[in-house]
């Protein structure tokens, strides 16, 4: 009758990662319609755990976007951007170039400050790049999912600030994860998902902006994305779209795992395992991308041996072992993995899995 999958499968890709069993459960609950008053009612809880998690300021607008990662940037974008305004991109990786486009799909001037794939942004270059013209905004990716790199956002947003452009900052894969403290790095709008550090299916996206970018919104092209009419239907409670109540549901019970857990415990959680799969790397000669100091916590870039074949190493993990792993994308085509250890997947006893089924599957299919 129906052709849906029976087995389980071990999620440390660069995204969705596995999902609790009460995160699952919540999925089933009792729907309710999307201006019931224990749907909106949720929803409100939703907005607070949202922007303690971010650490947003108390004077930020702080919701969900119905839709992946990409429609909250997308969001950002559109309430922000009209032609004429100016935009520096700093591009990291394949999501800084997404953004980098959506900046100029949406009428900006944009210039690109481009780093290698596999460094952080030097802040150095910010100046310099910042020095230059006088932008209207910077857009940068907290974790780089393409090259397992953390940016200093704190750095960077103390000179975007200087040179009073607007910083939104790509946190989809550094919420819940890494250290992400949006009001005291003073960023001015923030993104994110539910499927990678949170824990949560995806389909609903967090989005905060802070009173600076509230104040330089733009005349909404899109309607689905108008911030104005997402808090109509937010706060005031008017319709605007049928928001997903199992989405609902699952967002506030995942974003309740992250606060029973502790935000500071389940940081180190993820910094705990991230460290014990390096050393497990490691000991069998293998390396990852990025330097130390510039490593994400969550998302592995991890280096192909010599002579290995990366496709059939990630073939076998997944027909003999049902892990997920992910490919290079881009110029890292070929040349790495990567790893998601994050949410509820963020666990010493995948990482030992993982280990083992590695060396089977270099042993076996790799060469
Ligand atoms: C995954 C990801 C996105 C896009 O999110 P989707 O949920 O796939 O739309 C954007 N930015 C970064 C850094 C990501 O890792």
């Amino acid at each position: 009758m129906t052709s849906l999958p029976t087995t389980d499968r071990l999620l440390l890709g660069p995204g969705p990662s596995p999902v609790s069993r009460r995160v699952a459960e919540s999925l089933a609950a009792p729907p309710r319609s999307h201006l019931d008053g224990e749907l909106v009612a949720i929803l409100d809880r939703i907005r607070a755990q949202l922007t303690r998690v971010m650490r947003a300021p108390d004077d930020a607008l702080v919701l969900a976007v119905s839709g992946t990662g990409t429609s909250a940037m997308e969001a950002a974008v559109a309430n922000l951007v009209e032609p004429g305004r100016r935009a520096l991109a700093i591009v990291t990786g394949y999501f800084g170039d997404r953004l980098s486009e959506m900046l100029t799909r949406y009428g900006a001037s944009v210039d690109r400050l481009p780093v290698e794939w596999g460094q952080a942004v030097d802040s150095a270059a910010v100046e310099r790049a910042l020095g230059k013209h006088a932008y209207d905004i910077v857009t940068i990716v907290h974790g780089e999912t393409s090259t397992g790199v953390r940016n200093p956002i704190d750095r960077v947003a103390s000179l975007v600030r200087a040179h009073g452009a607007l910083l939104i900052v790509d946190a989809v894969t550094s919420l819940g994860a890494v250290p992400l403290d949006m009001a005291g790095w003073d960023v001015d709008v923030c993104y994110s998902c539910s499927q990678k550090g949170l824990g949560a299916p995806s389909g609903l996206s967090p989005l905060a902006f802070g009173p600076r970018a509230l104040a330089k919104r733009v005349a909404c092209r899109s309607f689905y994305f108008d911030l104005g009419l997402l808090s109509s239907f937010w706060i005031d409670r008017k319709y605007h779209h049928t928001i997903s109540a199992p989405l609902v549901y699952a967002l506030h019970t995942a974003l309740g795992e992250v606060e029973d857990e502790g935000l500071p415990s389940r940081l180190a959680r993820h910094e705990a395992v991230h460290r014990r799969f390096v050393a497990g790397l490691s000991d069998r000669g293998v390396s990852l991308l990025p330097a130390e100091a510039d490593r994400l916590w969550s998302l592995n870039a991890v280096r192909v041996p010599d002579g290995v074949n990366e496709a059939a190493v990630r073939a076998a993990l997944l027909t003999d072992h049902s892990i997920e792993i992910g490919a290079g994308l881009g110029p890292l085509a070929g040349r790495i993995w990567r790893v998601g250890l994050m949410g509820s997947g963020a666990t010493p006893e995948n990482v030992d899995r993982l280990l083992v089924a590695l060396d089977d599957a270099i042993g076996r299919a790799g060469r």
